[in-house]
């Protein structure tokens, strides 16, 4: 019988966890992140030690998992500092565990599942499954279809924009615009007030290669964007046209899949999902696409991918807002 992934000792023990995370923080060897010295961490203790009269040293100072003392600036730290994990007080191993469990779910995992799942409050679930879609932002922000590639742009509509009243058709829902690099096979997506040749062609400038091929449905939103392209080749959904019979590379197909699985994992898993907090949702759906097994990146290497991206993203539970605690 195979292994489990949950067995793996850094899901259950905090010093296992403690060396699985510093092995990725600090890949060439720790340094201090206050003064940035290097490789100089003495063993942090915790507590003070008991002395006698002559000084001498009765009891130690307890030995804490993972603190380390700088031994040019003399501060204590821990690799937890300056990432997703500062000032929380979960231990390393939940969160590794909640990260494993966020990675592999192809649609998400809910806050009161993971709640549950962890033996963690619904509130402290809620925050370590906002910090972590921080560490699966995109920090490149390369353009797509560099190189003349083809890049396929289409918008979506989920739950109820605030303040808006339920009318037919798509208009008081929130709008998602995707793009989908057909030959990296990544997706991005950005949360818009308002679908306009304006905000949709601003989008598309600032991420698509001025020399890739423009793929579209018939929509007049991307017609004065799409003149700026190599290319701009479009279907007509109207006319129930989904590939181009003269050109059957001529489709949006991709990037519907991407929003087929998105919807069904905001539908089926996070239900209720204030605007506030959208964009981090569609950076965990366009983490998981663009890293998914089919381009050769399994669980494993998906969840290694996000505790490499837990560098520099401390958000404070006053910047999530304290709304939206049902998502
Ligand atoms: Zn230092």
């Amino acid at each position: 019988m195979s292994k489990s992934v949950l067995s793996a000792p850094h899901f259950h023990d905090e010093a296992a966890a403690f060396a699985y995370v510093e092995a990725r923080v600090w890949p060439t060897g720790c340094f201090c992140p206050h003064c940035g010295g290097e490789g100089v961490a003495l063993p942090g203790v915790r507590g003070k030690a008991k002395k006698d009269k002559e000084g001498k040293v009765i009891t130690p100072g307890a030995v804490r998992i993972g603190l380390k003392r700088c031994a040019a600036c003399h501060v204590q730290f821990t690799v937890r500092v300056k990432t997703i994990f500062e000032s929380s007080h979960v231990p390393l191993h939940l969160w590794l565990q909640a990260m494993f469990l966020l990675a592999s779910s192809k649609k998400g995992i809910s806050s009161n599942q993971l709640s549950r799942t962890l033996g963690v409050t619904l509130k402290t679930a809620w925050f370590m499954s906002h910090r972590i879609r921080l560490a699966m932002q995109d920090g490149t922000a390369g353009m797509f279809g560099a190189g003349g590639g083809g890049v396929e742009a289409d918008e979506t509509f989920i739950g109820r924009e605030p303040g808006q009243k339920v009318r037919p058709g798509p208009g008081h829902k929130m709008k998602v615009v995707t793009l989908v690099d057909r030959d990296t096979k990544q997706a991005r997506s950005t949360v818009v007030d308002v679908l306009s040749s304006e905000t949709v062609g601003q989008i598309v400038r600032e991420n698509v290669s001025r020399e890739a091929r423009l793929l579209t449905d018939e929509s007049r939103l991307y017609r004065k964007v799409g003149q700026e392209f190599a290319a701009h080749s479009s279907v007509n959904h109207f006319a129930h046209e989904y590939v181009s019979k003269a050109d059957p590379t001529i489709h949006t197909n991709t990037v519907e899949g991407f929003f087929s699985v998105f919807k069904r994992g905001m539908r089926g898993v996070y239900q209720h999902c204030a605007k506030a907090h959208l964009h981090r949702y569609t950076t965990e759906f366009d983490f998981r696409y663009s890293n998914r097994v089919r381009l050769g990146v399994d669980d494993q290497a998906r969840f290694a991918l996000v505790v490499n991206g837990i560098v520099g993203k401390r958000l404070t539970y006053q910047t999530v807002g304290r709304q939206g605690a049902a998502a």
